[in-house]
């Protein structure tokens, strides 16, 4: 784990992104949200998971978890833009070596910003976004239901279906205006700053150059495989925000109850990250992977919404104005039960969820 790193980020976390995390919410992209994104950029965090190679920070994993855990607590808009923004992994394996380099120097020194656009992959029935080989490259059609952060964002990978393949390629904004078409800000209960929009895609080239893999469809199922549990720090990062208004309630209000609540939350956060980290993609071959990480998953979902709804039941009415945490915090909770879902996580939440354990006896 890499302190000095981790000790900068908290500081941020707890001197700007707490305090306002309200204005953040209720705010748009142009507001405390990309201010927040700004910092993060000159802070150097934007290359946490690049080489060093690449001006980069190279973070080991555990401090790439533990930084999303800690920007999740204080501020889920900012936290999430910036996993939304931050795609470098996406360019490791870029064949062409010069503008692999090129990308990846600039996205760590945060003077581009990288968006995304695959998660409609996992959907079934005929593909939403189609390419196609051409003469010197790929030609794109279709619709990319999700791209968040679209207008800080200088360009986005983007998944696509090729026969009986998944095109992964970088688009830039630059020059392909007319190919390029945004919809309008999609309206959110949550996330709403996060400038998310659906964006359509009309006979789009992309040159050889800017291919980043390309992919038998099956291995988009592997890597949601071995990622199960890797989507769990931003709902345990949430939890932390709730265990941490807790504390600050108990103290205000010389309630120790409020102090005993959030030590168990705090038990339960550390007993899931602890499964997390047991059972991550390395595990994938055992027999008893699969169930005990959707499990982990799951359980981060339902224990993220249970901390944010003890925020609110501790706080009583004032927890309802948008001017306080608890609100935002059960938003925060709730969108993550759906980040990166696939139909095994829809699933074991839901099985979770109606579960006889909820019932004490
Ligand atoms: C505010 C916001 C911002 C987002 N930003 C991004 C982004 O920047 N980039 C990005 O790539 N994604 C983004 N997403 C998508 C996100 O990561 C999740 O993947 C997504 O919310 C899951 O829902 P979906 O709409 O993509 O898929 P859905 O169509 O809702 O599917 C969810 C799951 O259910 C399954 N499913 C759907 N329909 C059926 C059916 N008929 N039968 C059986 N199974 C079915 C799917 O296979 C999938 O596993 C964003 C989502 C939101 C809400």
């Amino acid at each position: 784990m890499e302190d000095a790193l981790l000790t900068r980020a908290q500081e941020l976390a707890d001197d700007v992104f707490r305090p306002r995390a309200q204005d953040a919410d209720q705010g748009d992209i142009h507001g405390q949200v990309g201010d927040n994104v700004k910092r993060l950029a000159e802070a150097g965090y934007f290359g946490l998971s690049i080489s060093t190679e690449y001006g980069g920070l190279g973070a080991d994993e555990t401090t790439r978890r533990e930084y999303a855990e800690l920007i999740a607590s204080a501020c889920g808009v900012t936290a999430f833009v910036q996993q939304q923004l931050h795609a470098g992994g996406f360019f490791g394996g870029a064949p062409d070596e010069q503008f692999r380099r090129e990308m990846l120097t600039q996205f760590a020194s945060g003077e581009k910003f990288c968006g995304v656009a695959f998660a409609h992959l996992r959907r079934p029935g005929p593909p939403t976004v189609t390419a196609e080989r051409v003469s010197g490259g790929y030609l794109v059609n279709g619709v990319a239901p999700w791209v968040t952060g679209w207008s800080l964002l200088d360009g986005f990978t983007l998944g696509a279906v090729m026969g009986d393949e998944h095109l992964f390629v970088y688009v830039p904004k630059e020059g392909n205006n007319v190919s390029l078409t945004p919809g309008p800000r999609i309206p959110l209960a949550v996330m709403n700053a996060s400038d998310t929009v659906e964006v359509k895609m009309t006979d789009l080239f992309i040159p050889e150059r800017a291919l980043l893999s390309l992919r038998p469809t099956e291995a988009l199922r592997h890597s949601d495989h071995c990622g199960i549990t890797g989507h769990v720090y931003l709902p345990l990062g949430c939890a932390r925000g709730s265990i941490y208004y807790l504390r600050s309630l108990a103290a205000k209000r010389s309630n120790p109850r409020l102090t005993e609540v959030a030590d168990a939350f705090t038990e339960e956060v550390d007993r899931c990250r602890a499964d997390a980290l047991a059972w991550t993609g390395a595990c994938a071959g055992l027999p008893e992977y699969k169930e005990r990480a959707l499990h982990v998953r799951a359980s981060a979902i339902v224990l993220a919404v249970r901390a944010a709804h003890a925020a609110v039941t501790a706080t009583g009415g004032s927890a309802h104005l948008l001017t306080q945490p608890p609100q935002r915090l059960l938003r925060e909770a709730i969108f993550y039960t759906t980040t990166a879902q696939t139909q095994d996580v829809q699933a074991e939440t839901l099985d979770l969820l109606v579960s006889p354990d909820c019932w004490r006896t």
